[in-house]
């Protein structure tokens, strides 16, 4: 009988047990087993793990989080760490390993091909988005539904005391959530690492002043800034410092967090990652190998696994133009 193992490992992401449970009801629909190693790539270092079967999966889809727990695990990055992980499958009689996860993940699974015959199966679980080969990762539409909640909350009190507020999202080196949140919000400027250069950030930081100082004159409303984590220098309390110190513009500061990460899935998210866990068992019984499951427009599909890690997943180039060109034109022409 065909073994299939699955773990959820790195950054969890809302959808990881909707991934998990179609799994899980496929292996039983193909008459495969399953079962599920703990605390990311740990559980298969220290041979930690569970049979999964329907029971053991009902009740989870709407829950964010995962149920096989999720980690960091270093040992993966000496070489000792693969080989001892090729050892527990090889124990388990295991054909094929599913990993949800992001790209170290994935890197994590391509060090241990280099040890194990069996084949390896990613899922873009992540809330970063940054994995190429799939438009969506499992995790970003939840993870900017509630980014977005929360901007649309703080706008109501920046409003009312006619505030500039600098958000920090989420994103890892990536803009994908800062420009579907700044968008979604209206945000009145989206500073991300595709139209702002970190090791240079005079030349927005004038902006943006010069930007304030125009809707301080003329609106006399709030001013929200969607910062991405990871990108100014100093992080948001530095660029508060900046705008104080530069033009004495007070600032409030919002680090949203982790709150990004759980909650609830979206039915987006709970909807692709069913769908990427049919079909990611459906790789395994075509033979399938160091390929991740992504879905491109209404396609699912597979690419090779070092293509998801290093391709390049930019982010819309259509939303980075219109932000700057059409809807804050008004703030950059009246600033200029
Ligand atoms: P994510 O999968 O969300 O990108 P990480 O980058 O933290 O999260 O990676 C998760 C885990 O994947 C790491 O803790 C490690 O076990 C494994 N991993 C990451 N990079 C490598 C690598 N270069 N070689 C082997 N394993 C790796």
């Amino acid at each position: 009988m065909t073994k299939i193992a699955l773990l959820t490992s790195g950054g969890d992401a809302p959808g990881m047990n909707a991934a998990i449970r179609a799994i899980v009801h496929s292996c039983q629909h193909h008459q495969y087993e399953c079962i599920g190693f703990f605390h990311g790539y740990n559980g298969l270092l220290n041979d930690e793990w569970q049979a999964l079967t329907h029971a053991d999966v009902g009740n989870i889809l709407q829950f964010g989080g995962t149920i096989l727990k999720s980690a960091r695990c270093p040992a993966m990055c000496d070489p000792k760490g693969p080989k001892q992980a090729a050892n527990t499958l090889r124990k388990h009689q295991i054909d094929a390993l599913i990993v949800i996860g992001g790209d170290g993940s994935f890197r994590g699974l391509e060090a241990l091909k280099a040890h194990w015959e069996g084949q390896v199966i990613g899922l873009p679980g992540t809330i970063d988005n940054d994995l190429a080969g799939s438009d969506n990762t499992i995790g970003f539409a939840t993870a900017v539904t509630t980014a977005t909640h929360a901007i649309d909350k703080i706008r109501d009190t920046a409003n009312a005391f006619e505030r500039v507020f600098i958000v920090e999202v989420m994103g890892r080196h990536s803009g994908h959530i800062a420009f579907n949140v700044g968008l979604a919000t209206g945000a009145e400027a989206i500073l991300s690492f595709e139209n702002c250069d970190p090791s240079d950030t005079a030349p927005q930081l004038a902006r943006l002043i010069s930007q304030i100082q125009v809707q301080q004159q003329h609106n006399h409303d709030s001013f929200v800034i969607v910062l991405a984590e990871n990108l100014w220098p100093g992080g948001p309390q530095a660029l508060k410092a900046q705008l104080a110190e530069q033009a004495g513009i007070d600032s409030a500061v919002c680090v949203l967090g982790h709150i990004q990460r759980g909650g609830s899935p979206a039915p987006e998210d709970r909807l692709l990652a069913t769908e990427l866990g049919l079909e990611a068992v459906n790789a395994v019984s075509r033979n399938q190998d160091r390929i991740m499951i992504g879905k491109q427009g209404s396609t699912l599909q597979a690419v090779p696994l070092n293509g998801a890690i290093n391709d390049a997943k930019p982010v819309n180039g259509r939303w980075v133009a219109a932000h700057e060109d059409v809807l804050t034109e008004y703030l950059i022409k009246h600033s200029e």
